[in-house]
């Protein structure tokens, strides 16, 4: 369809819009379509590898990707599987979650690049003829009548395209523009003291099997291993702090961190040579003031953002799909747009983000933070976690996140 006004204008119409094709909205595309709903998807990037993002996938989201057909070919693109979390303070072991007490087959943690399970995901999503993929494309504006969102337009290259749906579900992240658009408030609580540099380094061992929080000299930093041959770090530094460490050039901010983790102190010697091998992560929680209007829904990190404590993004990105999946089949099924309708999403799902949020919070002030009271109490408390009932209903919660989470596979079209 091409307009009057401008020959470069097009448009379209579909059932849903999605904006966004990161972990929530491609899941929650290829759940759609395979119940045989529409699904059009705006996407600014032209590939799969987008900036730096999570890689660590919890047992809640290797379980959905798997019953969506997707993990093992991700997992076989490359990643390492992982036993767990470890909090590491000078050489001893604190604090042990062990994944293996959890239920086989999902006991384990994997470590693998976003781009894995996003080629997987959208590979599927290709398959359906009702799918239409707009990559390039940047959400520019919502389509709004008598107050309820009734559409988008996406800018690319080769000019602006409208999609006219049901529903438009904003999955843009973090800095959500579709939250911006339609004029929904975020609440950032900068609860967290610190924020993260980012870095990787070459892997010179056999890969590692956790996740570790080391504390040694100076601030806590987070390694794994990164998928291929590389180990991840993540060094934290006082929340807003990096601009000043910054004038202090990249010999000072090397050498405090290999105070940090002295084993890795060579190869920061040979590897990191200028403050642009770094990523800066502002880490803040943050939760959008609504998550449904008529004819819009926000999941995802645009509706709610976390600290990368405990890895929990992709998984609760994964779960909203998972969840939102069969509220919104039926609320196209009834030709229904209303908010309302989506409540039986929205309010369960707020009470596990709260949930999230405060387990989140728990974290950061048991293993990150720095002081004499928290040195002396942090050991009596991981022995608690360790001993106890405590620790395997963390590690669960963590986990698993919300167990209802699961692919509604009897809501698929046949064929
Ligand atoms: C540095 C870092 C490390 C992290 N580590 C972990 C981890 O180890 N484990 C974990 O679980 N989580 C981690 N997270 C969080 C995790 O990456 C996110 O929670 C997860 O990716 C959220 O998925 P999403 O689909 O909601 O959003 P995103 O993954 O942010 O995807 C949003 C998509 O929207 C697109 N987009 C944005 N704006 C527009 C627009 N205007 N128009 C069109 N498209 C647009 C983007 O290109 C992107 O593809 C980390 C995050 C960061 C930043």
């Amino acid at each position: 369809m091409t307009t009057d006004q401008d020959p470069r204008a097009t448009g379209s119409t579909t059932d849903v819009c999605v904006i966004g094709g990161g972990p929530a909205g491609l899941t929650l595309a290829l759940l759609l379509l395979r119940s045989g709903v529409r699904v059009t998807l705006v996407e600014r990037a032209t590939s799969m590898s987008r900036e730096y993002r999570g890689e660590i996938l919890q047992p809640g989201g290797l379980a959905l990707l798997d019953q969506l057909g997707v993990l093992e070919p991700a997992a076989a693109r490359g990643g390492y599987w992982l036993d767990g979390f470890q909090l590491v303070e000078r050489e001893r072991v604190l604090l042990d979650i062990a994944y293996d007490r959890l239920p086989a087959p999902y006991n384990r943690l994997l470590s693998v690049p976003q781009r894995h399970v996003l080629a997987e995901l959208l590979d599927r999503c290709h398959g359906f003829g009702g799918f239409r993929y707009l990559d390039g494309h940047r959400l520019s504006a919502l389509v709004e009548e008598d107050g309820a969102v009734r559409g988008a337009v996406a800018e690319g290259r080769a000019g602006t395209h409208t999609v006219r749906a049901g529903w438009v579900v904003g999955a843009d992240g973090r800095f959500s523009k579709t939250r911006r658009l339609a004029g929904i408030g975020a609440d950032r609580q900068d609860v967290f003291a610190f924020d993260v540099l980012w870095f990787k380094l070459p892997q010179e061992e056999p890969p590692g099997r956790h996740v570790r929080v080391f504390r040694a000299a100076g601030r806590p930093v987070l390694v794994y291993p990164s998928y291929p041959g590389t180990v991840q770090l993540g060094w934290t530094l006082p929340h807003k702090g990096y601009a000043e460490m910054a004038t202090l050039g990249v010999d000072r901010i090397r050498s405090e961190i290999a105070r940090a983790v002295p084993a890795y102190a060579d190869r920061l010697a040979r590897h990191v040579n200028a403050l642009s091998d770094f990523t800066l992560l502002d880490v803040f929680a943050g939760r959008a003031r609504e998550w449904v209007r008529d004819g819009l829904v926000l999941i995802g990190d645009s509706a709610h953002t976390h600290s990368p404590l405990g890895a929990q993004g992709i998984n609760l990105a994964l779960q909203d799909a998972a969840l939102l999946h069969p509220v919104l089949v039926e609320a196209l099924r009834d030709g229904d747009f209303s908010a309302g309708r989506l409540d039986a999403y929205a309010l369960p799902r707020s009470r596990d983000i709260d949930q999230v949020m405060k387990t989140q919070t728990m974290q950061a002030k048991a293993m990150l933070s720095q002081g004499r009271v928290a040195r002396v109490v942090r050991p009596r408390l991981a022995g608690l976690v360790q001993r106890t009932p405590i620790g395997p209903k963390i590690t669960r919660h963590i986990a698993l996140g919300n167990p209802a989470a699961r692919v509604r596979s009897d809501l698929f079209a046949p064929g």
